[in-house]
């Protein structure tokens, strides 16, 4: 479990992200199933809000040790976007 705080913590995460070609699909709000499309692999990643603050999880092995993915940085942008519509309903 990843609490979410500075985007700066992500950003290693975020480059990756932008350089890996990943599908996001959204399960549920919170709940996503991430794609690498050269690898085939695919995570799942949760974000949930707890206390006022934010964390995410990541069923990859660097997500399981507590460590900003790619996957995680992939997810986010669809995440917020979804939370940012939720918001204005
Ligand atoms: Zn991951």
């Amino acid at each position: 479990m990843i609490q979410l705080t500075t985007a700066a913590k992500l950003e290693n995460a975020i480059a990756k992200a932008r350089t890996v070609k990943t599908r996001v699909r959204v399960n549920a709000f919170g709940s996503y199933t991430v794609t690498n499309k050269q690898t085939g692999a695919t995570y799942t990643v949760t974000c949930e809000k707890r206390d006022g603050k934010r964390f995410a999880h990541c069923s990859c092995e660097a997500g399981k040790r507590g460590r900003a993915c790619y996957h995680l940085a992939a997810v986010l942008g669809v995440h917020i976007q979804l939370a940012t519509e939720q918001a204005s309903h």
